[in-house]
């Protein structure tokens, strides 16, 4: 059985799709999948060769597909320096201690 999948709409000014992950290989897709047991916000990205293989009971939710992206996130070097990671929060900055 096969996933259902519907092109993102391209953006009218910039001819760009936003590309996001696919839920299962995380190459950028504008393919996000079209369940009808799911609303809009609950769909995730899915490439057309994932879908082609997968099953729907395959997809996972909204919730545990944002996850997983979140643990495989890899921060750049300006996320980390400000903070911004959020799988880790900023370590803490002590005073260096003056010898007595
Ligand atoms: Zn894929």
């Amino acid at each position: 059985m096969t996933v259902p999948i519907s092109r993102e709409k391209e953006d009218e000014l910039t001819r760009n799709t936003k590309s996001e992950k696919c839920c299962f290989c995380r190459a950028g897709t504008p393919f996000w999948t079209a369940l009808p047991d799911r609303k809009l916000g609950q769909q995730v990205a899915c490439c057309p060769h994932c879908a082609s293989r997968a099953n729907p009971k395959d997809i996972p939710s909204k919730a545990a597909w944002c996850r997983s992206e979140d643990i495989a996130h890899i921060p750049s070097y300006g996320e980390i320096a400000q903070g911004h990671d959020k799988n880790y929060p900023p370590a803490p900055i002590v005073p260096i201690k003056e010898e007595a």
